[in-house]
């Protein structure tokens, strides 16, 4: 068995770090709040009083962290310590060039190092069926992909470092514009008398069907487990979503790709934040598209 360091226990990583003891690997754990070093002791991590402490000894260090700027601040002073020929995984979702920058680190410390970003949420880190999507080279790969599979329900290399994160973006921007679709499509049934249920009915078996109606119908009753059914408490907070719809429009940019509903995307759920929804559920933009009147 492996002894992993686990760096960042917060909504994900604790679950996650719990999953890797549970398969029987040491975990050694650091994070900056004292109730999340709390849970993460009571699921049997051991508890490290630095970063640079929880990686001394670890062969495989993984991150879970908010963004771009915690992660390069994490590896520079974590890299010139970590055992020789170590693996990092960073799993958070971050942009793609302080994705790319982080494997320099590694590389410039002769560690081994993939981009290892997560769908599935709190529910399939508890559950450990998350889905990673990696980048990195293929031994590293290699070396990666026994450990993340107590974590996992599905590991897809995507290609080289950064094509992991390049995947999250790109598939959570088909979320995000998928859900706005979605519960446009809604709204606009709503107000022509159609009812809930006979839309699910159709269009879960037509050619509207998607993630979005299906398994996280925006509306309370076709899909009983769906957020909607519990006032849009999350499962996927609408600021995350807006922090990948922001980090698929900078990455966008960067390369002079072309996606005007992406940025549409962006813009409309800037614009539910800041009418006070972050903490709701993504799928709570129906209620604002709802209340949306249009113009000509
Ligand atoms: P979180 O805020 O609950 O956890 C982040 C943790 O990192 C916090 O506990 C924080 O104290 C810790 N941290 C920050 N800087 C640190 C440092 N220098 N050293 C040690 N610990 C530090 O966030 P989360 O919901 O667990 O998300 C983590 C990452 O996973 C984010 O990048 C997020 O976008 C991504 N993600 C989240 C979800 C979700 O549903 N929550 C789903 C997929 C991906």
């Amino acid at each position: 068995m492996t002894t992993v360091a686990f760096i960042g226990l917060g909504h994900m990583g604790n679950p996650m770090a719990a999953n890797l003891v549970k398969s029987g690997h040491t975990v050694l754990g650091f994070d900056l709040l004292p109730d999340n070093l709390a849970t993460a002791k009571a699921n049997g991590v051991t508890i490290a009083a630095s970063a640079v402490a929880a990686i001394a000894d670890a062969d495989v260090v993984i991150t879970m962290l908010p963004a771009g700027k915690h992660v390069l601040s994490v590896y520079a002073e974590i890299a010139p310590h970590a055992k020789k020929g170590a693996l990092l995984i960073d799993s958070s979702t971050i942009d793609v060039d302080s994705a790319r920058k982080a494997h320099e680190i590694a590389k410039t410390h002769s560690l081994l190092s993939v981009d290892a970003p997560v769908s599935g949420g709190i529910g399939g880190a508890a559950a450990g069926t998350l889905t990673f999507m990696v980048g990195g080279a293929a031994d590293a790969f290699a070396v990666a992909e026994p450990i993340l599979k107590p974590m996992a329900g599905r590991i897809v290399h995507c290609g080289e470092p950064g094509a992991g994160q390049a995947a999250k973006i790109c598939n959570n921007m088909i979320l995000g514009i998928s859900m706005i679709g979605v519960s446009e499509a809604f709204t606009l049934a709503e107000k022509l008398g159609l009812s809930h249920q006979a839309l699910f009915d159709v269009a879960s078996t037509s050619s509207g069907q998607c993630w979005s109606l299906t398994t996280y119908c925006p509306v309370p009753g076709p899909v009983p487990t769906s957020p909607a059914n519990n006032s849009y408490k999350p499962g996927f907070a609408a600021a995350l979503m807006l922090k990948d719809l922001k980090l698929s429009q900078e990455a966008a940019r960067s390369v002079g790709a072309a996606t005007p509903l992406g940025q549409h995307a962006e813009e409309i759920y800037a614009q539910f934040g800041a009418a006070g929804n972050e903490g709701s559920d993504f799928s709570g933009i129906i209620n604002y598209l709802r209340d949306a009147t249009r113009e000509g």
